[in-house]
């Protein structure tokens, strides 16, 4: 028997539910596990106190504590880690900045890459200084542009910020 199949095996063990081959296994296992040795004494001890409390023990609630304390529980990204980490953050108002966040994302991307990536570089020194006003006035035109279109988002979610939650200051 493996210690994955001892911990299974605990509460049928303390219910009397084993049947003799099984409860004979469990008990070799005993004998020679310290660990679990140590589990099934935590356990019984747990179902004493829950015995003792008058209170019927729920079924299946001393699985349900193993199942949740056990060692060999495969580890998950999204439950272990990603859920836990991002789950306060779930919410609309933390929504709407991390739209906006990647609203400006796509905004950059969409006019500033092809553009910048469409000019053409001369090598001539006389043409270098008119190459690089030419570069300037188009970095210039195209930060006012990403910033228009970023001003008219701006406001259509500040609408939508006041529809969702009602106007939060007050109008003049
Ligand atoms: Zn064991």
């Amino acid at each position: 028997m493996k210690c994955a199949e001892f911990e299974t095996s605990i509460s049928d063990y303390l219910e009397n539910e084993l049947d003799s081959g099984l409860r004979l296994v469990f008990e070799e296992h005993l004998l020679s596990c310290r660990e679990c040795g140590l589990l099934l004494e935590e356990v019984r001890g747990l179902r004493e106190l829950l015995l003792a409390s008058e209170q019927p023990v729920p079924p299946g609630l001393v699985q349900q504590i193993l199942d949740r304390t056990a060692v060999e529980k495969p580890w998950s990204l999204w439950l272990d880690l990603v859920r836990p980490t991002f789950a306060p953050f779930l919410n609309q108002r933390f929504g709407f900045s991390a739209a906006l966040m990647v609203l400006y994302c796509i905004l950059i991307v969409n006019f500033a890459v092809p553009r910048l990536s469409a000019m053409s570089f001369k090598d001539t020194p006389a043409l270098l200084e008119e190459e690089a006003q030419g570069l300037t006035s188009q970095l210039d035109k195209t930060w006012s542009e990403i910033h228009a279109t970023g001003q008219r988002w701006l406001a259509r979610l500040e609408l939508l910020k006041e529809y969702v939650y009602g106007r939060t200051t007050s109008a003049p």
